[in-house]
């Protein structure tokens, strides 16, 4: 714990520093890699090599289980699953280049943009087989547990991580107010503390102007596959990012900067997820970083490429048109769907689980409010679609 306190407090001057000589200051703190990495130079561990040459052809779609641990101490950080599921679905977005904002990628790096390929559904077994919708919640004593290693374990206020070699773990919880969050390098953490942990105020997707669509944790996600930040922090700008076709860059930028930037000789990269900008000005992974991502799942997550453990995937399209209402979610018994003024007249309902097999269908005559008998579910999670339109419901 010891080297825990010094190294935070190195880290806060060294970030402090270096808002004020910037002359900027972003309304989101830092990610909190280069602490973390400071860390572990702190205790000595050194970085594995890898083996960068494997065969591109396995690169196909990976599905990767995730489970989510929210470790709060205040009610507004014990965030609802189906922020949860947003931020996935974010999270998927980005990592397969479905976003809409491509476009603003300047024509100059157009043809480096990458779909990494990769998908991250929710758990839906632990570790012991006993089914699970991927979410663990725990309430804790710790103040700004995300800042701790008292986070990682069930004994000391936090939640402890289930086998990482199979899951991503994602451990959401009050990282304090210098950093927002960080990935762990592969290989380079013992495994119940490898993942990736972000400050709830950062994850999933809200109106705030600056980080609200969910890029936080697509940065640190790049982070737990090995990318480093764009910049290298070296004023000769000799040092990179170890990434090809990602122009050496001196120092992040925040905000919204104009095109184009250049702090060295080439035009700088700040539209990409591994900068500093706000969310709605990163946007893109290259192909280079594309291909470290693979190279460190091959060679120090293994594990992942033949991954039995079972899954739930949102389908992006069920965040659109959220014009009925559940109650209560969770639900024991029976589900309540209220509509809109002037809803009403013959509905088709469904029920799916969440991997996507049909469970029950009722067409009924409804009158703004229908009442569902859910007795036959099993716990878990569900998607209710009603002509069309999905929202997600809890059966407890
Ligand atoms: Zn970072």
């Amino acid at each position: 714990m010891r080297t825990c306190s010094r190294f935070f407090c190195i880290l806060s001057i060294v970030l402090t520093l270096g808002c004020d000589l910037s002359g900027q200051i972003s309304e989101r703190p830092p990610c909190g890699q280069d602490l973390w990495e400071a860390k572990l130079m702190l205790s000595s561990i050194q970085r594995p090599r890898q083996n960068e040459s494997l065969a591109s052809q396995q690169r196909s779609q990976l599905i990767i289980p995730v489970v989510v641990h929210v470790v709060w101490r205040t009610w507004d950080e014990n965030i609802t699953d189906k922020l949860i599921v947003a931020q996935l679905e974010a999270l998927n977005r980005d990592f397969n280049a479905e976003n809409q904002d491509l476009g603003q990628v300047p024509y100059e790096f157009q043809d480096r943009i990458a779909k990494i390929g990769i998908s991250f559904c929710l758990a839906a077994k632990t570790p012991t087989g006993q089914p699970t919708n991927g979410i663990v919640r725990v309430k804790t004593y710790v103040e700004e547990a995300g800042s701790t290693d008292s986070l990682f374990f069930d004994s000391t206020g936090g939640s402890s991580a289930w086998d990482t070699e199979r899951y991503l773990n994602i451990w959401v919880a009050n990282t304090g107010k210098y950093f927002s969050g960080y990935g762990t390098y592969p290989g380079l953490t013992p495994p119940n503390t490898t993942g990736v942990i972000i400050n709830p105020k950062y994850f999933g997707l809200n109106e705030h102007s600056k980080y609200g669509l969910g890029r936080t944790l697509v940065h640190e996600t790049g982070h737990y596959f090995g990318l480093k930040h764009v910049w290298a922090s070296d004023p000769l700008c000799e040092a990179d990012d170890e990434i090809e076709d990602t122009p050496k860059q001196k120092n992040p930028h925040f905000g919204c900067p104009d095109y184009p930037q250049s702090s060295c000789t080439e035009s700088d990269m700040f539209m990409n997820f591994m900068d500093y900008v706000d969310d709605p000005c990163m946007c893109m992974f290259t192909r280079g970083q594309k291909e470290k991502i693979w190279a460190s799942i091959e060679t120090l997550r293994p594990a992942l490429l033949n991954n039995t453990v079972e899954y739930y995937c949102i389908l992006s399209t069920l965040n659109k048109g959220f014009d009925f209402t559940l109650s209560p979610n969770p639900a024991t018994n029976s589900l309540t769907i209220r509509f809109s003024e002037q809803e009403g007249g013959l509905k088709e309902v469904q029920i799916f689980d969440l991997l996507g097999r049909l469970r029950m269908r009722i067409s009924t005559l409804v009158n703004l409010i229908f009442k569902l008998e859910i007795n036959d579910l099993e716990p878990g999670m569900y998607v209710i679609k009603v002509d069309g339109r999905a929202q997600i419901f809890i059966k407890a």
